[in-house]
């Protein structure tokens, strides 16, 4: 098994490490997506405030993701967050 890798660097431990990396990289304090829209958890657990309704923790953070993360994947950083294909050293 091969490391997982952002591609700023990051070094994620596993799959589930990486996907909360980039999360955490593209998520914004105030939860407005590059749409303008805002999402972020409701007074209803596992429901977003747009009204995405997930069935499970996981599903609600997927749709974190896929709203956050944008078509450049440049991160709240500057940086470029985008799991990196493993590559010989
Ligand atoms: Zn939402
Ligand atoms: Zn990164």
């Amino acid at each position: 098994m091969s490391t997982r890798r952002c591609e700023c660097g990051y070094a994620a431990s596993d799959a589930l490490d990486l996907q909360d990396h980039l999360q955490e990289s593209f998520t914004p304090l105030d939860g407005t997506a590059p749409d303008g829209s805002v999402h972020d958890e409701g007074t209803e657990p596992g429901r977003c405030l747009c009204g995405f309704g997930g069935s499970s923790a996981d599903a609600l953070d997927q749709h974190f993701r896929t709203v956050f993360t944008p078509r450049n994947h440049i991160g709240l950083d500057g940086r470029r967050h985008a799991a990196s294909p493993a590559r010989p050293a």
